[in-house]
């Protein structure tokens, strides 16, 4: 980050330190996120197996981008995006539920879990940075709108399954 745009941070009181340590936080989340959608789409089984797996996959998708624009926030604020998959598990929030049972009702809930997650993160770093850090604040706002979005997706499919089995 250019010097002007470090002052800016540090005179608006931001502790930038701490900052990109959250950032990378959650970036790991987000990694894992990814990870747990894209081998849940690969190995789901039930009813609509179709639907719910094209819902994964793009919810994977999104994750990832989310792992990019947090990768590319932290380079700008000077920080190093976490080098190895093995931190990951140090730094991560939402942890990782490996996608053991392939009934996609169990998926489902695991990932609503992780959403809800991701949501508390992306309110936080919105808290820590609304009138300090307009960029990571924005960057923070428009994952929280997907993660949120997300959260609903899953859990309308939920409802949609328990519809039709009702009968
Ligand atoms: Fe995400
Ligand atoms: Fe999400
Ligand atoms: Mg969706």
């Amino acid at each position: 980050m250019g010097t002007k745009g470090r002052k800016l941070l540090e005179d608006m009181g931001l502790n930038v330190s701490q900052l990109i340590e959250t950032l990378n936080k959650a970036f790991a989340d987000e990694w894992l996120a990814y990870y747990q959608y894209w081998l849940g789409a690969k190995v789901a089984v039930g009813i609509p197996r179709e639907a719910v797996v094209a819902e994964l996959i793009q919810h994977a998708t999104d994750e990832l981008r989310h792992a990019d624009m947090l990768a590319e926030r932290i380079i700008q604020l000077g920080g190093t995006p976490l080098m190895t998959p093995k931190i990951w598990y140090d730094y991560t929030n939402c942890g990782y539920d490996a996608p053991e049972n392939p009934d996609l009702r169990v998926l489902l809930d695991q990932n609503i879990k992780g959403e809800q997650c991701a949501i508390s993160v992306y309110k936080k770093i919105i808290d820590f940075t609304k009138d300090k850090d307009p960029v990571t604040y924005d960057i923070a706002l428009q994952i929280l709108e997907d993660e949120l979005e997300h959260e609903e997706d899953l859990e309308n499919i939920k409802d949609d399954i328990k519809m039709m089995f009702k009968k």
